[in-house]
């Protein structure tokens, strides 16, 4: 992945939830959430849409169908824009907490996992973040047809052609210009060779 996060302005996200009660709950068990109703900024939460929570063998397993609103700029024309960003999480939170025995659970080697914490807070931030650097676009635009600043004058060309395009040929036209301005050089010497030629022609023809 080699997207260029550095246009992005990501402002801190944190929604959180205590599964404490889904994980007493029966394996299968559900939860669904708005995620403003979890996330500290509320209803101003740059982050919509739904949450849902499975009681899973091992912990709870997370699927959210989020949009993710990213302040930052068009890469053609550096526009300030905001970018909605789909994020999808598929993750298993596994406790770090036995919920009935109190005991704390080993958590696994690679270190990979999302952890639910020792008060069965389960923090979706870090997962929202990671899905959202995952997902963002490598050339975010203001519109599909942005068409930038000229490299050559820095017009906007948003607002209208600049003089340049008009005056300035692009070197890989010009020595087709060149060829175009040889044969009109050339062509009255090689109309006299025909002539000549032609000429031949007729006295063999004459003469046979
Ligand atoms: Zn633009
Ligand atoms: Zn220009």
């Amino acid at each position: 992945m080699t997207t260029d996060s550095s246009t992005y302005n990501f402002r801190p996200f944190h929604a959180s939830v205590n599964v404490a009660t889904l994980l007493k709950e029966p394996v299968g068990a559900t939860r669904d959430y708005d995620i403003r109703e979890l996330a500290e900024e509320g209803d101003a939460s740059p982050v919509t849409g739904r949450v849902g929570l499975t009681h899973s063998a091992r912990g709870v397993l997370v699927r959210t169908d989020l949009v993710h609103r990213i302040d930052t700029v068009c890469s053609r024309c550096v526009k300030p824009i905001d970018c909605d960003v789909t994020v999808k999480i598929d993750e298993e939170f596994l406790p770090s907490i036995d919920i009935n025995s109190g005991l704390p659970v080993k958590a696994p080697r690679d270190g990979s996992s999302f952890l639910i914490d020792a008060n069965h807070i389960l923090d979706l931030g870090e997962a929202v973040r990671q899905y959202t650097m995952l997902a963002l676009p490598m050339k975010p635009l203001c519109r599909p047809d942005c068409a930038g600043y000229c490299p050559n004058c820095g017009a906007d060309l948003n607002q209208g052609k600049c003089e340049c395009s008009e005056k300035t040929i692009d070197p890989r036209w010009a020595k087709l210009m060149a060829l175009k301005r040889k044969p009109s050089l050339a062509a009255p010497r090689k109309r006299s060779t025909t002539t000549g030629g032609r000429k031949k022609t007729n006295g063999t023809a004459t003469k046979a």
